[in-house]
C-alpha cells in the first residue's frame, strides 16, 4: 500500500498487519497457521442455531446505535455474575464491531493532540495505530523479559503531565502475562493520583490458567467511574469473525465511545447480537471447559516448543506463547517466521511489531495454542526440525492447515 500521494494514510505504518502477511504465508506454504488468534473449531453449535434462527426470525435490519437492548443487558448481567460489577445496560454498556472498534472509538473519542497514552510494550499493534489516528502519543511500558511482569514503578515513571489515559490489556497478548493483584492496586493508585482514564483491554478474561483469576481493574476503589473496560465475543466464544464486542463503564465514557462508533460503523450485525446475548446467558461451565481445554493445549505447545530448542516463557493467560529464538541461533524474529512457513510448515507472529523500537523485539516470536490438539501436534513434530537443523526438502507440509 502506498502512504503518499493522493492514497495518503494518516498511518505511519500503512501496509498490511503482520496478522495479515503471516496468515497469507501460511496459506501459501500450506503451513500449519499459529501465527494469527482464532481457534480452529467454533464455539458453541446453539449458539451457531442461535444466530441462524436470528436470520431465520427476520432480523435484518440495523439494530440501535449502542446494540440491542438484550445483548447490552446480557453483556451488564455477565460482569455482574463474574465480577459483582454492576451496570446499567441502558447507559453503561455499548456493543461494537469487535473489541476493535471499542478501542478505536474509545481513543478517538478521549485522547488527542498533546494527549499521551501509557500502553503496556510489547503492545497490540491496533494500540499504535488508534493512538496515532487520534493525534495522541503512545508511551509504552516495557514488560521485561523473561518473564514479562510490569513493574508498577516503572508504569508510575512514565505519567506525565499530559498523560490521560493508561490503556490496559490484562491478560496479555503477547506475553500472557495477567497482572497481580498487587500490581493492579498499585496500577490504581497512579490513576487515582494523576487522575487518569484506564482503557481496560480485557478481551482474553476468560483465558486465566492458574493462580489468582482475572480482576477487572473496575473493581477496585475508585476506578470505576475512570474505567472503560472491552470486551469481545470473539474471544470468550470462538467467535473471531462475528465481530462483536463491547465497551463498559461509566455513562459519560461510554457515550463518548457511542458518540464516534455511530460516525465509524453506525451499528453492529444484528443477528449476531442476537446470538451473543444467548452466549453470554450459557451457564459459566462453557467458559471454564474451555479454558480447561486451552491450559492443556498450552503445555502441549510449551513442551513442544521448548523440545524445539526455544526459551519459553509459559504464559498464565490468553491463547498465545511467546519464545525466544535466540537458543536456536536466531536473532531476526521476522525474518524467522517468514522463512518458517517454508522451512517447515509452520506460521507464527514476529513480536517485533510490537515494540516502539524494534529492536527490544527482535528476539520474540509468538504461537498461538487455540488449535486443536491434533494439529498442534503435528506443529511440534515438524517445529523439531528446527532442533535437528534437518532440510527443508525432507519436511512435510501442506497436511494440515
Ligand atoms: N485486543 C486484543 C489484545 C486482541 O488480541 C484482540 C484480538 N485481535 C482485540 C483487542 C480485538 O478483538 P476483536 O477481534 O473482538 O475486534
Ligand atoms: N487478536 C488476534 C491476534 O492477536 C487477531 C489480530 C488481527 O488479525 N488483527 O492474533
Amino acid at each position: 500500500m502506498t502512504a503518499g500521494g493522493r492514497a495518503r494514510v494518516r498511518l505511519a505504518d500503512t501496509g498490511p498487519t503482520v496478522f495479515t502477511e503471516m496468515s497469507e504465508l501460511a496459506v501459501r506454504h500450506g503451513a500449519i497457521n499459529l501465527g494469527q488468534g482464532f481457534p480452529d473449531t467454533p464455539g458453541p453449535a446453539s449458539v451457531v442455531e442461535s444466530a441462524v434462527a436470528a436470520l431465520r426470525a427476520g432480523h435484518h435490519q440495523y439494530p440501535p446505535v449502542p446494540g440491542l437492548f438484550e445483548l447490552r443487558a446480557a453483556i451488564a448481567a455477565h460482569q455482574r455474575t463474574w465480577y459483582g460489577i454492576d451496570l446499567d445496560p441502558e447507559t453503561e454498556v455499548v456493543v461494537t464491531t469487535g473489541a476493535s472498534e471499542a478501542l478505536a472509538a474509545a481513543l478517538l473519542a478521549l485522547t488527542g493532540p498533546g494527549d499521551e497514552v501509557v500502553v503496556l510494550e510489547p503492545y497490540y499493534d491496533a494500540y499504535a495505530a488508534c493512538v496515532e489516528l487520534a493525534g495522541a502519543t503512545l508511551v509504552p511500558v516495557r514488560l521485561t523479559p523473561p518473564a514479562f511482569g510490569l513493574d508498577a514503578a516503572a508504569l508510575r515513571a512514565a505519567v506525565t503531565p499530559r498523560t490521560k489515559a493508561l490503556l490496559l490489556n490484562t491478560p496479555h497478548n503477547p506475553t500472557g502475562t495477567v497482572l497481580t493483584p498487587d500490581c493492579l492496586r498499585q496500577i490504581a493508585e497512579t490513576a487515582r493520583a494523576h487522575d487518569l482514564l484506564v482503557i481496560a483491554d480485557e478481551v482474553y478474561e476468560h483465558l486465566v490458567y492458574e493462580g489468582p483469576p482475572h480482576q477487572p481493574i473496575a473493581t477496585l476503589p475508585g476506578m470505576a467511574q475512570r474505567t472503560l473496560t472491552v470486551g469481545s465475543a470473539g474471544k470468550t466464544f470462538s467467535f473471531t469473525g462475528w465481530k462483536v464486542g463491547w465497551a463498559t463503564g461509566p455513562q459519560d465514557l461510554v457515550e463518548a465511545v457511542t458518540a464516534v462508533k455511530q460516525y465509524l460503523s453506525f451499528s453492529s450485525g444484528t443477528p449476531f447480537q442476537h446470538a451473543v446475548a444467548d452466549a453470554l446467558r450459557l451457564p459459566a461451565a462453557h467458559v471454564t471447559a474451555q479454558r480447561d481445554s486451552l491450559r492443556r493445549r498450552r503445555d502441549l505447545l510449551v513442551a513442544g516448543l521448548t523440545e524445539a530448542g526455544m526459551a519459553v516463557h509459559v504464559p498464565r493467560g490468553t491463547y498465545f506463547v511467546t519464545a525466544d529464538i535466540r537458543p536456536l541461533g536466531e536473532t531476526d524474529g521476522l525474518a524467522f517466521c517468514r522463512s518458517l512457513p517454508a522451512r517447515c510448515g509452520v506460521a507464527a507472529i514476529p513480536n517485533q511489531g510490537f515494540y516502539a523500537d524494534p529492536d527490544a523485539g527482535r528476539p520474540y516470536v509468538r504461537f498461538t495454542f487455540c488449535k486443536g490438539q491434533a494439529v498442534l501436534d503435528e506443529a511440534v513434530a515438524r517445529l523439531a526440525a528446527l532442533r535437528d537443523g534437518r532440510p527443508a526438502s525432507t519436511l512435510r507440509t501442506g497436511e494440515i492447515s
